[in-house]
């Protein structure tokens, strides 16, 4: 089980289409965008889930204060757990098998294993959701 170190708090409806989810931390806030998403299982059915814009750069309050990459991690490990809470997949969860493959990461100079099935090790999977390459 990851360790995830409670931060902040998420408030938001995820009815609807799409709308926003606000993290805040004390008086720190960020609006996080969602929207829905359709995703195909293996077996050709369809379940739903939501898509998060993870776009933790900066604060909207204090207005563009910065946040460091490792708090950025952070605020993702709890958004993914608080999604998980509300009952919803999302897409910045973790591959269903997380165990760590023979291959090793992608990332240029990473020497570290990847995560069955997807090409970055675990700290880069978690940075590729940052950047929205997903
Ligand atoms: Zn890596």
């Amino acid at each position: 089980m990851a360790q995830v170190i409670a931060i902040g708090e998420f408030s938001g409806e995820l009815n609807g289409r799409d709308g926003h989810i606000l993290y805040r931390e004390a008086a720190k806030e960020i609006p996080i965008y969602w929207e829905l998403s359709i995703h195909e299982e293996l077996d050709g059915s369809r379940s739903y889930g939501v898509s998060v814009t993870c776009d933790f750069q900066y604060w909207a309050r204090p207005k563009a204060e910065p946040i460091s990459e490792k708090h950025q991690l952070e605020i993702l490990a709890a958004l993914r757990e608080w999604l998980h809470a509300q009952g919803k997949r999302s897409s910045v969860d973790l591959p269903k098998d997380s165990s760590e493959d023979s291959g090793n990461c992608l990332y240029k100079d990473c020497h570290r294993r990847q995560i069955k099935g997807v090409y970055y090790c675990r700290h880069h999977f978690d940075l590729s959701c940052l950047m929205n390459i997903r």
